[in-house]
């Protein structure tokens, strides 16, 4: 008894009927043991213990089955010792080996069969988990999914073009009932939760694969062509219609497979796009909203950019012409000063009109033409045009020049007018001040290979802690008279070429306005 309860396959759901199979073989074995020593029967008797083998084997795993043979065995050895002990003949040896061999073959036999066994129990226990895996994510995923069968639509599909028909859609159009019959060829198997979900209760049933197909019939006809084809993958938006009657745009796929036998069993998928695009319309019809309403604003924020630029100019040509009258006033009348004013009111009046005709060209969105421009030339134009603003206001500028700045690629009208905006601004900061020193830093650097900077440093109170955030922000000022439109159209006017402005607080007082600019700014940018 204790042999067999080692030997037999502990734990399984057939305990009982293997217990009963492990007693039987014990008393066969018993028997066969008994009827060997103790009869005088001729004849390899001890082969039978083939049967208590065959019968264990049904009870016991690998090492249980060598234990058996190894017991068998020895009871064979014991018995023949014992029946034969000193007068052993030439025939009971030979009975004797032939029940050894007997055993032996049978063992070996068994011990294959049971690996065999073994692994097809193991082959189908992971198959059943890979089954088992499937059916989970078949059914939890929220991705709408169905389990359709085309394999009679594939078979009828490949009929027809063994006929010679390569476009369906042709030959569907020639004969009406091709569609009808197609559908009734396809039969789901089966439809998963958020299927359900999507399509109501009945998704599953063919009803509602007619009903969508019959909506997009020209999408079907797609899908046919894709299966005659023999291509692998089809998707498309279609559009389905749930048992609620609602209309839904869906993102249809579907993956054929390779073998054609695995058509049985195709996974079809659908994924709700309808709230998608909703949104994508309703974000394109803002998006031209939002166009009309920005190129009102460019407009709008050009006439206020044309009325600040102009500003400098004109107050420069009523002050240069007061100054004209009062030189011809004079008794005699000062001609040299009348002509200096007067080139002085005629570079004003060509600088505002430079500003008119480039406003002018922004405007119908032609694009400046790029040209090179030196900063240290830009710079000293830039000072002679606000010359007598600075004058006025007592501001002395230095200039730190470096001999490698390169000139860059740009519109020179535009990095002017940011030029005098930050000087004009750097100005008024210092005067609102009341600062006894005003001076204006303008300094030049080559920070990289691909950009220069130029940097307007003032001595004024420096940014507010409340403009330091909204500085570039459209009409934004702290100003009585501000129109808070100068730095915002800066910026937007150097970005547009790939540069930069940024404005800060210096470590040592005043505020500093760093333009960066691209060395060659590229194509998309100019
Ligand atoms: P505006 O000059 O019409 O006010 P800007 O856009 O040129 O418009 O300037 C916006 C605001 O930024 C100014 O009102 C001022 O508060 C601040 N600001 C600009 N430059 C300086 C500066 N150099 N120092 C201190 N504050 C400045």
């Amino acid at each position: 008894m204790s042999i067999t309860s080692t030997i037999l396959r502990a734990g399984e759901a057939q305990g009982g009927h293997n217990l009963a199979l492990g007693v039987i073989a014990v008393a066969l074995a018993t028997a066969v043991f008994y009827v060997d020593t103790y009869t005088d029967i001729e004849g390899a008797i001890a082969v039978l213990y083939v049967i208590t083998m065959l019968l264990a084997a049904q009870a016991t795993t690998r090492i249980g089955l060598l234990v058996i043979a190894a017991v068998c065995a020895a009871l064979t050895l014991l018995s023949y010792v014992v029946t034969h002990g000193n007068s052993a003949d030439l025939q009971s040896t030979i009975r004797l080996i032939v029940a050894l061999a007997a055993l032996l073959v049978t063992t070996m036999l068994l011990l294959k069969t049971e690996t065999a066994r073994v692994t097809l129990l193991s082959i189908n226990s992971a198959l059943k988990e890979s089954e088992a895996r499937y059916r989970s994510i078949f059914d939890r995923t929220r991705v709408a999914l169905w389990e359709r069968d085309y394999s009679k639509l594939r078979s009828y599909l490949m009929d027809v073009r063994a006929q010679g028909v390569t476009d369906i859609k042709a030959h569907a159009r020639a004969n009406p009932a091709v569609v009808d019959h197609c559908v009734d060829l396809i039969r789901v198997v089966a439809a998963n939760e958020a299927a359900r979900e999507m399509l109501g209760p009945e998704s599953s049933a063919a009803g509602v694969l007619r009903r969508s197909i019959i909506r997009g019939q020209e999408k079907f006809l797609d899908v046919l062509q894709a299966i005659m084809d023999g291509e692998r993958v089809f998707e498309d938006k279609v559009e389905v219609r749930a048992d609620n009657g609602e209309d839904k745009l869906v993102l249809f796929s579907v993956s054929f497979p390779e073998d054609p036998a695995a058509f049985n069993r195709v996974v079809v998928s659908m994924v709700d796009i309808t709230q998608r695009e909703m949104a994508l319309k309703a974000l394109a019809e803002a998006q031209a909203e939002l166009t009309k309403a920005s190129k009102a604003a460019t407009v709008g924020a050009m006439s206020a950019s044309l009325a600040h630029e102009l500003n400098q100019p004109l107050g420069a040509i009523v002050v240069n012409s007061q100054t004209l009258l009062r030189w011809l006033d004079r008794d005699p009348p000062d001609l040299a000063a009348v002509r200096r004013s007067a080139e002085r009111m005629i570079r004003d009046s060509q600088r505002a009109s430079e500003i008119i005709q480039n406003t002018r060209s922004h405007l119908s969105l032609s694009s400046n033409k790029l040209e090179s421009v030196s900063l240290d030339r830009l710079v000293d134009e830039t000072m002679a045009l606000m010359e007598h603003e600075l004058q006025r206001s007592g501001t002395t500028v230095l200039v730190d020049r470096k001999p490698d700045i390169p000139p860059v690629s740009a519109v020179k009208i535009e990095l002017q007018q940011v030029l005098i905006n930050l000087i004009t601004n750097a100005i008024q900061a210092m005067d609102e001040a009341g600062n006894p020193e005003r001076i204006i830093r303008i300094t030049m650097e080559r920070p990289d290979i691909e950009h220069v900077c130029i940097a307007v440093r003032d001595s004024g109170p420096g940014i507010t802690d409340d403009a330091k955030n909204k500085l570039f922000a459209p009409f934004f000022t702290t100003k009585a008279t501000g129109m808070g439109m100068g730095l915002s159209i800066c910026r937007s006017t150097l970005e547009a070429r790939g540069g930069k402005l940024e404005g800060t607080n210096h470590p040592e007082g005043g505020a500093i306005f760093e333009m960066r600019l691209l060395i060659k700014p590229e194509v998309e940018h100019a």
